[in-house]
């Protein structure tokens, strides 16, 4: 997969005279493109609909494009729950799958009339105590040990989240006898998986289940909620999942195992956030030192507080030198922040072409776990947040923080120097 950047270094340099270093910019028309080509992928399965991981980039600007899209929200926590209701997200328009749920949550969750996606078969009651129960519930399911014919579902009996097989009989029964009357399950198990066969064997494994629920239990599904964890070509010599390959298996899967049990119809539902807008955002920031001690340090205005998966996961971003392809000479370098944490770098080893102090970086695919995943630490301050607009404008859909929204959490009372 090529890597791109959507400005010229021209216009990425005129750019910054407007918005200082560093900040994220996120492509409006890619991620509207993107969305349209799932959408159409899984057009063959009916009622089939995308609810946005929110945590991936909760900013309302994109949340209002996606839901433009006919994409749902999915959330997690409270903050995102209202956060989906400003920008006009609706009733089951909102997925809330979370765990170690407070009942506040809950309650919000069913203040929205949001789908709830329980995570514990004690959430059954806790759901019940907090806000009465819905008349939709789903819930969430952890194949554990249960390969279930497939190695690919990695090890999900070390994940906290969801339901054993055993829970959920036992969890919809209750549900069937506490009078809730639309049903939903639900599996997530892998993250950033490039096979789309990881995806079609979830969805085997949920139909296969789905029959027995309601062969057993004597009730209907409304939907199977596949999960996110759809993965991106982090690294040049990756290519991008195929949305065609995973609907046609999905596909296939539930006209032999759905529509043969005369469980048709059945919605299909994702709850992605990585590959919907993490290619189409980039972390832009200016180099401001070059270092030369028992290696070649590139020092970046940004840090982990802009963009933490390399320094938490050793994960793999792509950079460019704007305006640089390397026919200048290359070098290698570990390219770092200021924090005083020595796993504070975006790459390390990395040849690049030669860098100047002043030079430009683009940082690849931080459209999503990306300033979400923004921290303080250090006194950092989370960059601001700017949408390329399909007539080439540039809104800024998130300021800079200022040491004063540092401060404002802080109580100075009494401590004012002598
Ligand atoms: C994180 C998460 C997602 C989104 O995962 P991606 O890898 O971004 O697609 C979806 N659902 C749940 C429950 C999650 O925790």
């Amino acid at each position: 997969m090529k890597k791109t950047f959507p400005l010229s270094p021209a216009a990425a340099e005129a750019l910054t005279r407007e918005h200082p270093t560093p900040f994220h910019l996120y492509d409006e028309a890619a991620i509207r493109e993107n969305a349209r080509r799932l959408n159409a992928a899984f057009s063959g399965c009916e009622g089939f609909r995308e609810y946005f991981a929110v945590k991936a980039l909760p900013n309302p600007w994109i949340m209002r494009i996606l839901r433009e899209e006919g994409f749902g929200a999915d959330c997690s926590s409270l903050t995102e729950l209202l956060l989906a209701g400003k920008v006009g997200y609706r009733g089951e328009d909102i997925m809330f799958t979370s765990n170690d749920t407070p009942a506040r949550e809950f309650a919000e969750a069913r203040r929205l009339g949001a789908i709830i996606n329980l995570d514990d078969i004690s959430h059954i009651d806790a759901l019940e105590r907090a806000a009465g129960l819905p008349e939709v519930v789903c819930c969430r399911y952890n194949p554990g040990p249960l390969k279930a014919g497939n190695a690919i579902i990695g090890k999900p009996e070390e994940a906290k989240y969801g339901f054993t097989r055993e829970q959920l009989f036992e969890g919809f029964r209750r549900l069937r006898d506490k009078g809730v009357a639309r049903f939903g399950l639900h599996a997530m198990v892998a993250s950033n998986e490039l096979d789309p066969a990881y995806f079609i064997e979830t969805g085997r494994l949920l139909f296969k289940l789905v029959v027995d629920l309601s062969t057993e239990l004597d009730i209907r599904f409304e939907f199977v909620n596949l999960g996110g964890g759809i993965g991106i070509p982090y690294r040049p010599g990756e290519s991008a999942v195929s949305y065609e390959a995973i609907a046609g298996g999905v596909k296939e899967a539930y006209d032999g195992i759905i529509r043969a049990n005369g469980l048709h119809p059945l919605r299909i539902c994702m709850e992605c956030g990585r590959v919907i807008t993490g290619p189409y955002g980039w972390l832009v920031t200016r180099v401001l030192h070059l270092k030369q001690t028992y290696r070649t340090y590139v020092g970046t205005d940004a840090s982990m507080a802009n963009l933490m998966r390399p320094g938490m996961y050793g994960a793999y971003h792509h950079i460019s030198v704007l305006g640089k392809d390397g026919s200048g000479g290359r070098a290698v370098y570990d390219v770092t922040g200021s924090l005083c944490e020595n796993n504070d770098k975006f790459a390390i080893a990395r040849e690049l072409p030669a860098v100047a102090v002043g030079d430009l970086l683009a940082i690849h695919d931080t459209g999503a776990h990306g300033h979400a995943m923004g921290f303080n630490y250090n006194g950092m301050l989370r960059s601001a947040e700017l949408l390329l607009r399909a007539d080439g404008s540039v809104t800024s859909i998130r300021r800079a923080e200022t040491v004063d929204d540092y401060f404002a959490t802080l109580d100075f009372t009494g401590l004012e120097a002598p």
